[in-house]
C-alpha cells in the first residue's frame, strides 16, 4: 500500500535544524537590520546637517531615513511628516532618492501575504506531525503523538516478552491461539495448502481473566510486533480522528507484517450501530473504518487482528461476520485447577514457603479471576513484609483471599456486645442451615470481624469439588442458606436488622434466575422470560414478557424465597441448642474454622456413649 520510504531520523534532528536556522538568522541577518555602525540621530539633527550641507547622500525608506554625512559616516533617523523635506534636500545639494516600491497585482499580493505563509505553516506542520506519528510508531516517545491530536498511543512493540507460560489455566484459549502463532511463524505452510487464516479472533470473557495478557502472549510467542490500541481511546477523540487512527494503525501494521493488531475493549467502538440519526457519529465512522480495513487487507501477508471484549452481546453483528472476527476465543473464569495454576505462576515472582498448599488457597478463592488471584499473591507478599518476614506463608495467602473477597479487617471498628452477639447468631444461622442441608457446600470459616466492604461478619463456604451443573435442590438450599442469617435473628431476638441486606439481594437474584431463566418453577415451566444482557459484567438482565407476567414472576419469586426462609427458620428452631452453643463459641473466638464448627456440632449430636471402654 503505502510504500513511501520514510527517513528514520530522531525527532530531535528536526528540532535541531529549526534551532540552527534561527541562530543563523539572528547572527547573519539581524546585523543588517540594526547595524551598529549606523548612528541614530533625531530629526532635528538631520535637519541641521542638511541645512549646513553636511549630508552627501540620503535614502528615504518607508520606515526610516538613512543618510551619509560628508564625513562618510552613516546615520539614520525616523520619518516625519515633513512636506518641505524634498525642497530642503534639493537645496542642500545632497543626492537623494527613495525606495522603488513595486506595485504588486492584488492577486500576487494576497498570494504572498496570505497564501504562501499558510501553505508554509500547514506544510511544515504536516511534515512534523507526520514525523511525530512515525516517531510514535518507532516505539519510545509515542507520547509525542499526543500533541494537539489525541492522547492515544498508536502502538507499542512487543518488548514485554510475555509467553503462553505466563498465562495459566486458559488451555482452551491457548490452544486456539497457538494456531495463530503457528501461522505467524510459518505463513508459507498455510499458503501452500491454500488455507486462509481467519483475519481476526475475538477474545471474550469477564474482566481480569487474561484477555489482554493472552493477546500479548501471542505476539511474544510468535515474536512479532504488537500494535495495540484500546477502544476506549477512540471515544474521546475529535470527529474524524478515530477513523484516521484506524487507517493509520492498519497502514503501519501492513508495513510491519507479520504482526498483530490488538484492539482492546473493542465494544467501545464496535457497539451496535443503532441507526438513529445524530447518534454517535464518531463511533460509527470509526467502526466503519475498522470494517473497511478488515475487509481490505490481505490476511496472507500475516497481519492478525485480535480484539478483546467483556461485552460480546453489545457488539455490532457486522464485526462478527465471516472474514472479520470470525473466530471466538472464550476466556472464562478459571476453574479450581486453573486457579491453582494461576496462583503458582504468580507465586514464582515472590519468595514463598515451599510447603504452601496452593490447592487449598485456590479452593477458598472460588470465583476469583486471574487478576484477582494475582492480587491475592501480591497481597500475601505485602502482608509478609508488614510482619517483617522474608517468605510468604499459607496463612498470608488465606488471609489475602479474604481481603480480596471481603476487604481488609476493620480492626478499629468496635461492635457493641449486643451487636456482636447478633452478628454471631446471624453467621451461625447461615452456617447451621448450610450444614443441615445435604446438598450444601461445607462451611470453611466463620468470622465476626468486620471487613472494609461493610460486612460485619461472614460465613465462607468452600465447595469440595467444583461443579458447574447445579440442581434445583442445590439452588433452593443456597437460597435457604442466604436466609439463614435473618432467620436466626428473628428466632433468637425476635427482632430483625439491616445485616441481611446483601443476603436478600443474592437470594432474590438466584430465585429470579431459577424462575425466569432456568425453567425451575411449576408456574412457568420452561419459558425464558429474561435475557442476560451483560453476561460477564454483573449479569444484568432484560425482561422479555408482558407486565402481567412480570407481576406474576414477582409473586413467584416472593413465594420461593418465603418457602426457603420458613425451611431455614424451622431448621434453626429444631437445632436451637446447637445454634446457641455455636454462636456463643463464635462470639468468644470471633473467627472459627469450618473444622471447629463441625467438631462442636458433631460432639453435641453424637455425645460419647457412657460406659464404653470402662473396665
Ligand atoms: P483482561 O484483559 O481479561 O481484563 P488482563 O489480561 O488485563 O485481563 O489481566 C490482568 C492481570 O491479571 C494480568 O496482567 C495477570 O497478571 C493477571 N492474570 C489474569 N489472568 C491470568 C491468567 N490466566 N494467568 C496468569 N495471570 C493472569
Ligand atoms: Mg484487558
Ligand atoms: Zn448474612
Amino acid at each position: 500500500m503505502n510504500e513511501v520510504k520514510r527517513p528514520r531520523k530522531p525527532l530531535m534532528f528536526y528540532y535541531a535544524i529549526v534551532l540552527l536556522a534561527l541562530i543563523l538568522f539572528n547572527a547573519l541577518v539581524m546585523p543588517f537590520l540594526a547595524n551598529p555602525n549606523v548612528t541614530q540621530v533625531d530629526y532635528g539633527e538631520f535637519m541641521n546637517m542638511t541645512n549646513e550641507k553636511l549630508v552627501s547622500e540620503v535614502m528615504i525608506e518607508d520606515n526610516q531615513i538613512l543618510f551619509k554625512g560628508k564625513n562618510d559616516k552613516l546615520y539614520r533617523t525616523g520619518l516625519m511628516n515633513d512636506p518641505e523635506l524634498t525642497q530642503r534636500l534639493y537645496a542642500s545639494g545632497a543626492k537623494f532618492s527613495t525606495q522603488i516600491v513595486e506595485q504588486m497585482s492584488p492577486v500576487l499580493s494576497i498570494l504572498l501575504s496570505w497564501i504562501l505563509p499558510m501553505v508554509l505553516i500547514i506544510g511544515v506542520g504536516n511534515y512534523f506531525s507526520k514525523k511525530l506519528v512515525e516517531k510514535a510508531g518507532g516505539g519510545a516517545g509515542s507520547m509525542m503523538f499526543g500533541m494537539g491530536k489525541s492522547n492515544a498511543k498508536v502502538y507499542v512493540k512487543s518488548t514485554s516478552g510475555i509467553k503462553f507460560d505466563d498465562v495459566a489455566g486458559e488451555d482452551e484459549a491457548k490452544e486456539i491461539l497457538s494456531e495463530i502463532v503457528d501461522f505467524l511463524e510459518n505463513p508459507k505452510k498455510y499458503e501452500a495448502i491454500g488455507a486462509k487464516m481467519p483475519k481476526g479472533a475475538l477474545l471474550v470473557g469477564p474482566p481480569g481473566t487474561g484477555k489482554t495478557l493472552l493477546a500479548k502472549a501471542v505476539a511474544g510467542e510468535a515474536n512479532v510486533p504488537f500494535f495495540s490500541i484500546s477502544g476506549s481511546e477512540f471515544v474521546e477523540m475529535f470527529v474524524g480522528m478515530g477513523a484516521a487512527k484506524v487507517r493509520d494503525l492498519f497502514r503501519q501494521a501492513n508495513e510491519k507484517a507479520p504482526c498483530i493488531v490488538f484492539i482492546d475493549e473493542v465494544d467501545a467502538i464496535g457497539g451496535k450501530r443503532d441507526g438513529r440519526i445524530g447518534g454517535n457519529d464518531e463511533r460509527e465512522q470509526t467502526l466503519n473504518q475498522l470494517l473497511t480495513e478488515m475487509d481490505g487487507f490481505d490476511s496472507s501477508k500475516g497481519v492478525v487482528i485480535l480484539a478483546a471484549t467483556n461485552r460480546p452481546e453489545s457488539l455490532d453483528p457486522a464485526l462478527l461476520r465471516p472474514g472479520r472476527f470470525d473466530r471466538r476465543v472464550p476466556v472464562e473464569l478459571p476453574d479450581l485447577k486453573g486457579r491453582e495454576e494461576i496462583l503458582k505462576v504468580h507465586a514464582r515472582k515472590v519468595n514463598i514457603q515451599p510447603n504452601v498448599d496452593f490447592g487449598a488457597v485456590a479452593r477458598a478463592a472460588a470465583g476469583a479471576s486471574g487478576a484477582e488471584l494475582a492480587n491475592i499473591v501480591n497481597e500475601a507478599a505485602l502482608r509478609a513484609v508488614r510482619d517483617g518476614r522474608k517468605t510468604v506463608t499459607q496463612a498470608d495467602l488465606e488471609e489475602s483471599v479474604e481481603v480480596i473477597i471481603a476487604g481488609y479487617q476493620k480492626k478499629n471498628r468496635v461492635l457493641s456486645d449486643k451487636e456482636k452477639m447478633v452478628v454471631a447468631y446471624h453467621e451461625i444461622g447461615h452456617a447451621l442451615v448450610a450444614a443441615k442441608q445435604s446438598e450444601s457446600a461445607p462451611v470453611h470459616k466463620i468470622t465476626i470481624i468486620p471487613r472494609t466492604n461493610g460486612a460485619l461478619g461472614y460465613t465462607m463456604q468452600v465447595e469440595e469439588n467444583e461443579h458447574f451443573l447445579l440442581t434445583k435442590e442445590e439452588l433452593e438450599n443456597k437460597i435457604a442458606t442466604f436466609t439463614g442469617g435473618r432467620a436466626a435473628e428473628a428466632l433468637i431476638f425476635n427482632q430483625i436488622t439491616t445485616g441481611a441486606a446483601n443476603d436478600i439481594e443474592q437470594a432474590t437474584r438466584l430465585a429470579r434466575a431459577m424462575i425466569t431463566r432456568y425453567g425451575m418453577s411449576d408456574e412457568f415451566g420452561m419459558v425464558a422470560m429474561e435475557q442476560l444482557t451483560n453476561q460477564y459484567l454483573g449479569g444484568d438482565t432484560t425482561l422479555a414478557c408482558s407486565d402481567e407476567t412480570s407481576n406474576r414472576i414477582d409473586q413467584v419469586v416472593r413465594n420461593l424465597i418465603a418457602a426457603q426462609y420458613d425451611k431455614a427458620f424451622n431448621l434453626l428452631k429444631d437445632n436451637a441448642p446447637q445454634l446457641h452453643a455455636l454462636a456463643k463459641y463464635l462470639y468468644e473466638h470471633e473467627t472459627i474454622t469450618g473444622d471447629e464448627f463441625m467438631d462442636i456440632l458433631h460432639k453435641m449430636e453424637n455425645p460419647p456413649a457412657l460406659g464404653v471402654g470402662e473396665g
